[in-house]
């Protein structure tokens, strides 16, 4: 299929959509069927999930089709490398002339946002992938320069933060540094010198993170796992010798369903029991950034990253002179339609 290249220059917020296929135990179910087709690389189509299937070809109009256009989208038989390509590339790129990424995998519980961040062995994810690339472009460009490489991977639950990187972490703050930035007092910080090195400390934070069940109501569903990838590198051909730093940041953000109250991104979200803070505060933020990208002047001048933890976390990675990629995951089987058009109109906002 022909695959629609987003440009990457001068755009600070990218939004791409990937849909996950049926998994083999919900093709046994009867009943379950596949309702979402991407056309052109770009369109998001969500079927009627009470129609009949092969009806697209047929009728234009079904009053519960809907229709989204994002920068990109990918169909079920994209790879990570693919989705990476086309949406990451880029930016770690820039990440090396000291441009801050950051990068949100944002979907509904089981839709598939692990398995694009992290991946496996034989699939790894972006995580994996962005680091390979840093690690790539220093030995084709920069062989010869002071080159360091820090990642720390933490996990936001209940508003507080915690290390994965170490055993049974307690509770960790919060600092703003005027020279050095947001900090996490007391976090680990491991050098990396090979991306392989990388895949082991995933897997053991992964195992750190509240739970792995997969289940919408279990903790996992309500925690952000934030890896954090610190460049820095000092060009030789300068003559003023000074150290290019700079922070990518990739997120497996909680299950999309904790806001799910979210009906309109855009007006000022409530807090409630079942709502996850950070993910609401996230909304806003990214919400005023999108207005600000598009030039809006009315009440766009404002980004709220103070309401939680996470957003006060990666302050400095959605501000100023950096970029964002939000990659919104969504499950394709119709008993997933509300998920599915939910976390489609929260991307479709953020444009
Ligand atoms: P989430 O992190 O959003 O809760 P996961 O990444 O854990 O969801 O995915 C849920 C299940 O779907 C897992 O079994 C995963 O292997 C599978 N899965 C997710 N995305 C894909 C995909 N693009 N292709 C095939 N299987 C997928
Ligand atoms: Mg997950």
């Amino acid at each position: 299929a022909q695959r629609y290249v987003p440009s990457t220059s001068n755009t600070s917020l990218i939004v791409g959509v990937r849909v996950r296929p049926l998994l083999k135990s919900e093709q046994t179910k009867s009943n379950r069927k596949d309702i979402i087709r991407v056309i052109d690389g770009k369109v998001v189509v969500v079927l009627d999930p009470d129609e009949s299937k092969d009806y697209l070809d047929q009728v234009q109009h079904r009053t519960k089709e809907r229709r989204y256009t994002f920068d990109v989208a990918f169909d079920f038989q994209s790879t990570n490398r693919e989705v990476y390509d086309m949406t990451l590339r880029d930016l770690v790129s820039a990440v090396l002339y000291g441009i801050n990424t950051t990068v949100f995998a944002y979907g509904a519980t089981g839709s598939g946002k692990t398995y694009t961040m992290v991946g496996s062995p034989n699939d790894p994810g972006l995580m994996i992938l962005s680091l390979q690339q840093v690690f790539q472009d220093r030995d084709r460009l920069f062989r010869d320069e002071e080159f360091s490489v820090t990642c720390t991977y933490l996990e936001v639950y209940n508003e507080t933060i915690y290390d994965l990187l170490v055993k049974n972490s307690g509770p960790l703050e919060l600092r703003e540094d005027p020279e050095q930035g947001v900090q996490v007092a007391g976090l680990k910080h491991v050098p990396v010198s090979t991306p392989d090195d990388i895949l082991g400390l995933l897997e053991d934070g992964n195992r750190r993170r509240k739970t792995e069940a997969t289940d919408a109501n279990s903790a996992s569903s309500r925690s952000h796992a934030v890896l954090e990838i610190l460049v820095k590198r000092k060009p030789l051909n300068h003559y003023r010798v000074q150290q290019l730093r700079a922070k990518l940041s990739l997120v497996d953000l909680a299950g999309s369903e904790r806001a799910a109250e979210t009906n309109n991104a855009g007006q000022k979200l409530r807090d409630g029991a079942s709502i996850n803070r950070s993910l609401l505060a996230l909304a806003n933020c990214i919400n005023a950034l999108g207005k600000m990208a598009a030039g809006a002047k009315a009440g766009a001048n404002y980004v709220p990253y103070r309401n939680s933890k996470l957003t006060r976390l990666l302050k400095d990675g959605l501000s100023g002179n950096s970029r964002t990629a939000m990659i919104t995951t969504v499950a394709a089987a119709n008993d997933q339609y509300h998920h599915s058009i939910n976390t489609l109109k929260y991307a479709d906002r953020a444009k």
